[in-house]
C-alpha cells in the first residue's frame, strides 16, 4: 500500500491535487471534508451536528473523524493505498491514524506539506466561495479564523511528522501543474 498525507493549510490546493494524484497512482481518496458534507446533505444526525462547527471554521471533534475515517478504511478493504486530505487535523487525530494502519501494517509513507501565505489562502478561498456554496469560504473573517485552527491545532503535526522522517515540504503558489510534477516526483522518491 502507498498511503500519502496531502497537508496544508485550507485553501493550499489540496483538493485540487488530490485529485489528480489519485489518477495517476491509482489510489483512494478519503477526504473528512467531503466526507463530512456528504453526511450532512445526507442530513444525518452526525452531519448536521457538524455542520454546526464546520460553519464556524472550528473542527469537528476528534473522535467524529477519526471514527468516519476508520469506516472508510474499513470499507475500502482491497485499496492500494489512500491519499489522506483534510485528516489529519490535530495530533490526537495523527496518532490515532497510526494506530489504524498499523492493523494493515502499511504505516504512512510520506507527508507533503502545500505551503502557501495567508494572504494568497484568503484570495482562493473568497474566489472559491463564489461558486462552491459552502458557507465557510463567504467571508473573510471566517477564512482566518480557519487559519488561525490551523496554526494553533493542525501544524503541531509539522514537527510531529518531522519527528518520524515522513514530512516534505512543497512550494505550493505558482502554475498547478509544476506543484503537481513536484508531488509526484517525491511520491516516487519514497
Ligand atoms: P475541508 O474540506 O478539509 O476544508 O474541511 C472543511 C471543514 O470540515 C473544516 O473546516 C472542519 O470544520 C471540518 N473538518 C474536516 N476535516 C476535519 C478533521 N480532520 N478534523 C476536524 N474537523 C474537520
Amino acid at each position: 500500500m502507498l498511503n500519502i498525507i496531502l497537508f496544508g493549510p485550507p485553501g493550499a490546493g489540496k483538493g485540487t491535487q488530490s485529485e489528480r494524484l489519485l489518477n495517476h497512482f491509482g489510489l483512494n481518496h478519503l477526504s473528512t471534508g467531503d466526507l463530512l458534507r456528504a453526511e450532512r446533505a445526507a442530513g444525518t444526525e452526525l452531519g448536521l451536528k457538524a455542520d454546526e462547527y464546520i460553519k464556524k471554521g472550528a473542527l469537528v471533534p476528534d473522535e467524529v473523524v477519526i471514527g468516519m475515517v476508520r469506516n472508510k478504511i474499513a470499507a475500502t478493504p482491497d485499496s492500494k493505498g489512500f491519499i489522506f486530505d483534510g485528516f489529519p487535523r490535530t495530533i490526537a487525530q495523527g496518532e490515532a491514524l497510526d494506530l489504524m494502519l498499523e492493523e494493515f501494517q502499511a504505516p504512512i509513507n510520506i507527508v507533503l506539506g502545500l505551503e502557501v501565505s495567508e494572504e494568497e489562502l484568503v484570495k482562493r478561498l473568497l474566489l472559491r466561495g463564489q461558486s462552491s456554496g459552502r458557507a465557510d469560504d463567504q467571508s473573510e473573517a471566517t477564512i482566518r479564523n480557519r487559519y488561525q485552527v490551523y496554526l494553533n491545532e493542525t501544524s503541531p503535526l509539522v514537527e510531529f511528522y518531522q519527528g518520524q522522517g515522513k514530512y516534505k515540504s512543497i512550494p505550493g503558489e505558482g502554475a498547478m501543474e509544476g506543484i503537481f510534477d513536484h508531488l509526484v516526483r517525491s511520491i516516487q522518491e519514497v
